[in-house]
C-alpha cells in the first residue's frame, strides 16, 4: 500500500506515526523531497510552526509541500501543522511563512499565558456523538473561516478550533495525545478515497 507520511522535521511526529500505525497504515517519516514524493497523504504534527517553516525551507521541502497540497494530497495538520496549512497567520514570527491551502486566518498562541495549555471536551458532529477530548498546548485559534473552509468544532465561547476544506483537515488541538483516533481515521479515509495519485 502507498505509505502515509508524517512531516518529521520537528515536533511530535512520533506520536502521530504511532497512531497511524495502530490504525494499520504504513508510515513514512518525511524529511526530504524524495520521501514526500512517495506518500499518498501527510500529517503535519504539532511543534513550533516558525521553526518548522524554517526547516522546511532549509530542507527544500517548502515548495514541494505547497505543490502537493495544491495537487490535492490529503494533509492533516495539528496545532503547528494547522498554522502551516493556514492561508493567513496572525502573530507569526518575523518572516514566518505558511504553506497555505486552508482559507482561514489563524492566530498563533491565542490562549495567553495563564491558559497556555488546557484540556476540554468538544462536540464534533461529523465524528459522532462521543465528545472529542482535546488537548490544547500553546494552541492557535481560527479567527476567521473563509467561504472555502468549513468549521468542524468550536469551543464553548464559539471560537473555531477544527476545520476542513477538500483534501485538508486541521485542528488547533492534539488528538494524538489523548487517545483520540477518529481524526486520524477520517484522514486515512480521505487518503484512501483521494483522487490524488502519485
Ligand atoms: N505555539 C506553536 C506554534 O506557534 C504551536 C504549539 C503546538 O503545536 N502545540 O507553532
Amino acid at each position: 500500500a502507498t505509505p502515509v507520511g508524517v512531516l518529521a522535521l520537528q515536533g511530535d511526529f512520533r506520536e502521530h506515526a504511532d497512531v497511524l500505525r495502530t490504525l494499520g497504515a504504513t508510515v513514512e517519516l518525511v524529511r526530504r523531497p524524495e520521501e514526500l514524493a512517495r506518500v499518498g497523504g501527510l500529517v503535519i504534527p504539532g511543534g513550533e510552526s516558525s521553526v518548522m517553516d524554517k526547516l522546511a525551507r532549509m530542507f527544500d521541502l517548502f515548495d514541494p509541500l505547497q505543490s502537493a497540497v495544491r495537487a490535492g494530497m490529503p494533509v492533516y495538520g495539528t496545532c503547528a501543522g494547522l498554522i502551516m496549512l493556514a492561508d493567513t497567520v496572525l502573530d507569526g514570527m518575523k518572516g514566518q511563512q505558511s504553506i497555505g491551502g486552508l482559507d482561514i486566518e489563524v492566530r498563533r498562541n491565542a490562549f495567553g499565558s495563564q491558559n497556555e495549555s488546557f484540556e476540554t471536551d468538544l462536540q464534533v458532529a461529523s465524528l459522532g456523538d462521543a465528545p472529542v477530548h482535546a488537548a490544547f498546548i500553546r494552541a492557535p485559534v481560527v479567527e476567521r473561516v473563509g467561504p472555502l473552509a468549513t468549521s468542524l468544532a468550536t469551543l464553548s465561547d464559539g471560537r473555531c478550533v477544527a476545520v476542513e476544506q477538500g483534501n485538508l483537515l486541521g485542528t488547533s488541538f492534539h488528538p494524538e495525545m489523548t487517545g483520540e483516533y477518529r481524526f486520524h481515521e477520517y484522514f486515512l479515509q480521505k487518503v484512501a478515497s483521494a483522487a490524488f495519485r502519485r
